[in-house]
């Protein structure tokens, strides 16, 4: 019984100093009233001493007031008004009304007794002169505990600065590549200038390649046998900075002290306490990041022209360098309990363990471990609608852990951290929102986008969409949309990129009329894939309208492949379309384009073919274009405007188509245009072949690949070697 009240007492004891560490209480005030308190002023009998709360007695003594003036006068300077204001507001209240500063400091200053010649146990009725002794562990101690939360936010905010620093330095790359410096510089002279020579150098070693010389990147690595992205070598030297400034910011300006006040003659309680308030501080300082990254409507994307591949990376790795220090973080404070002496750890730690705040924190730090699982390769990738699901229902419930965790600690002010979170996430679920409506409300009577789907060989869909907003009709190489089929599901929403636009000058029906079911000349062995295929991947619409090639998955895309070939004719589709979203990489400030395309990739590279061909080819003067394919059927995507395209291209422009199929050693019945850069039974070796058009190309050139992870690692591997710039569509993040 008597140990269990002990135990009690001193835990109030302790949050008593946890409070004071807290409270938004005036240095001065602290480090003067830390001397005052072992006096007995007049007014004040040794009972009232044994309370926690003199204030009721002090604050009616002319010496207390008196002394309390002198030691601000010595020791608090500029502060001395505001603590003074402290002193007769929030600790006295009414009771030392009209005791103006400067007149209480003039009378105390006639009768003043140094501390050291006063009897404590007897009343006092001069101004008590505060030894240094008396007061100056108290001032030191919430100097140095102040110092830790500042600090705490200076590293914090360093982590932010050397992320702002990548930032600036992607755009500075991004307003060099616009402005067409490279290109230009390249092509005044052949001879190559100091800086072309130390860019290839810099792409050869750090920008372009893959981090291990395995090549991995777009494909999976395994660490400890688990799946894991690899990031590139210039991405994981910007991540090591990363981390590194993460680990040292702990280990640096921790003043220990024996006569702290808070935790006197503990060091290590010291210790752990600054350690646990520094981790928990730049754990929130991270967060803005980390909301930043992930959204879709991240200025950043546009400023620094990065993908939002690349920004999904460092979403990921602030991710974890946030739980990170947010793991330390509850460590610490777990261990916390355990140094303070003379209490039994475990007892300590759940009497922590009842305060609501406590539970929320632990709370946070168990739904941080689960989020950071459930995003790992093996997950993420098996169960994409899953992990979507999960992930944003654990994150609403992290913040609100992380609210209640925080929301009563002012001094720290984790609260602007919150706010500034979702807020962006908040702008970002907004500006969807409105894009949303922007792009469908009028659309449809019903709301919706109507479309047309149909099933092409080679298992893949065709869904072609009018473009009924300016921002859908400009062809912009790069873009993609989200498309939501309410038919099959109410909430997925699947990313894919704009294949083709379609004029309206080319018209061949309209989608009020009856839908062509035309007879197939493709795939006609399978009965239902043929009667739901249009033998033209040509315009559907009336006005402008797009197109995308969707090769059906394991989820949405299989349901809605199979829903067309149930339909056994073209189906008519309504969908919700979200965006455009994606960058244009800068191919036109290239002289040679060189496009290297494997599959449905191909959506990733036509639209610069025909922006090059309908729009401006801009500085480019060759494009080489490589299809790699598995059989003749897949022509059967794009061939038909392939073939017009090719024929609108101008004679300035060189054009070399180079289609790889790889499954069979001869087809019938290819396009004339096609016919002759058609290669059988092989795929291209990319290293031979960029190597060629490197050094046969009178200045720069630039290679954008989308395709299977391999043929992207691969072509990766090339273009390090010739350290040429080189753009990447990986259809995944
Ligand atoms: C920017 C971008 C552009 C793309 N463009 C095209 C394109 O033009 N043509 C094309 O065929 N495919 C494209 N994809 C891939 C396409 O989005 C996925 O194949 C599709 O979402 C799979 O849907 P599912 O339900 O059938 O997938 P599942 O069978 O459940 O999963 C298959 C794979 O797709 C990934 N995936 C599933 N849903 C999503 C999602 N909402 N966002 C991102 N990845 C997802 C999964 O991680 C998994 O690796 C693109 C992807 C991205 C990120």
């Amino acid at each position: 019984m008597f140990t269990r009240a002990l135990v009690l007492s001193s835990f109030l004891t302790l949050i008593q100093v946890a409070k004071t560490v807290l409270a938004d209480e005036p240095i001065c005030y602290s480090g003067c009233q830390a001397g005052a308190t072992t006096y007995l002023f007049s007014n004040c009998s040794s009972t009232d001493l044994s309370l926690v709360d003199f204030a009721s007695c002090q604050c009616g003594s002319v010496p207390y007031l008196g002394s309390m003036a002198l030691c601000y006068a010595n020791n608090c300077k500029s502060e001395a008004a505001v603590a003074w204001d402290y002193l007769q507001q929030d600790i006295c209240g009414g009771l030392a009304a009209n005791t103006e500063y400067i007149s209480t400091l003039n009378n105390a200053t006639h009768y003043i007794l140094p501390g050291s010649t006063i009897d404590k146990t007897q009343p006092i009725y001069s101004t008590v002169l505060f030894s240094q002794e008396e007061i100056e562990p108290t001032f030191r101690t919430i100097n140095e505990y102040n110092r830790q939360i500042w600090l705490a936010n200076v590293y914090g905010g360093a982590t932010n600065v050397v992320v702002l620093i990548y930032i600036i330095l992607g755009v500075i790359n991004n307003i060099y590549h616009h402005l067409g410096l490279r290109a230009a510089r390249s092509r005044v002279s052949k001879k190559k200038s100091m800086i072309s020579r130390s860019s290839q150098y810099l792409r050869k070693k750090f920008i372009n390649p893959a981090l291990f010389h395995n090549g991995l990147h777009s494909r999976q690595g395994r660490l400890l046998g688990v799946r894991v992205t690899i990031p590139t070598r210039i991405e994981s030297i910007a991540l090591a900075i990363f981390l590194i400034v993460n680990i040292v910011i702990l280990f640096p300006n921790y003043r220990l002290f024996t006569d702290n006040t808070y935790w006197p003659d503990n060091n290590p309680l010291q210790l752990c306490r600054y350690i646990a308030d520094r981790t928990g501080i730049v754990s929130f300082t991270q967060l803005p990041m980390v909301f930043l990254f992930s959204s879709k409507n991240n200025v950043m994307l546009y400023v620094t022209g990065w993908s939002y591949d690349r920004f999904t990376v460092a979403h990921k790795w602030i991710s974890r360098t946030m739980f990170f220090h947010g793991l330390v973080h509850s460590i610490a404070y777990t261990v916390y309990p355990y140094l303070t002496i003379g209490y039994d750890g475990w007892t300590l730690y759940k009497l922590y363990a009842t305060d609501l705040y406590f539970q929320y924190g632990i709370v946070a730090t168990i739904l941080g471990a689960f989020i950071l699982a459930m995003a790992m390769p093996t997950f993420r990738t098996r169960a994409y609608e899953f992990f979507l699901a999960t992930h944003i229902f654990m994150v609403v419930f992290f913040m609100i852990g992380l609210w209640y965790h925080v929301e009563y600690i002012p001094l720290m002010a984790f609260m602007p951290w919150l706010y500034a979170s979702v807020a962006i996430w908040s702008f970002d679920r907004f500006i969807r929102l409105v894009r949303l409506i922007l792009l469908n409300i009028k659309l449809a009577k019903t709301g919706y986008q109507s479309c047309v789907a149909r099933v092409l060989p080679e298992d893949c869909i065709l869904l072609q969409v009018p473009a009924n907003r300016p921002f859908l009709r400009n062809i912009r190489p790069g873009a993609y949309v989200y498309i939501y089929v309410p038919s099959i599901s109410l909430w997925q929403s699947h990313p894919f990129t704009i294949a083709k636009w379609s004029e309206p000058s080319s018209l061949e029906a309209s989608v009020n009329e009856t839908l062509p079911v035309p007879e197939t000349d493709i795939a006609k062995t399978e009965g239902d894939r043929a009667s739901a295929s249009g033998s033209s991947t040509s315009q559907t619409f009336n006005g402008p309208s797009f197109d995308l090639l969707i090769r059906p998955q394991r989820g949405l895309t299989a349901k809605l492949y199979r829903k067309i070939l149930d339909n056994h004719k073209p189906l008519e589709l309504n969908v919700i379309i979200e965006g455009p979203y994606g960058h244009t990489a800068p191919m036109d400030q290239y002289d040679t384009a060189v496009y290297i395309t494997g599959g449905v990739g191909i959506t990733a590279s036509y639209p610069y073919l025909q922006k090059a061909i309908t729009k401006s080819p801009g500085r480019t003067r060759h494009i080489i274009f490589i299809w790699i394919v598995r059989t003749s059927q897949a022509l059967h995507w794009v061939q038909e405007d392939l073939c017009k395209l090719l024929k609108e291209a101008d004679s300035s422009l060189a054009i070399d188509v180079e289609i790889y199929i790889t499954k069979e050693s001869q087809a019938e019945d290819l396009p004339k245009p096609l016919a002759d850069s058609i290669h059988f039974g092989a795929r291209p070796n990319v290293i031979k072949r960029i190597n060629e058009i490197v050094t046969v190309s009178p200045s720069s050139v630039a290679v954008l690949a989308c395709g299977p992870p391999g043929l992207n690692d691969e072509v990766r591997c090339a273009v390090s070697e010739e350290g040429i710039p080189y753009y990447e569509e990986s259809f995944s993040w």
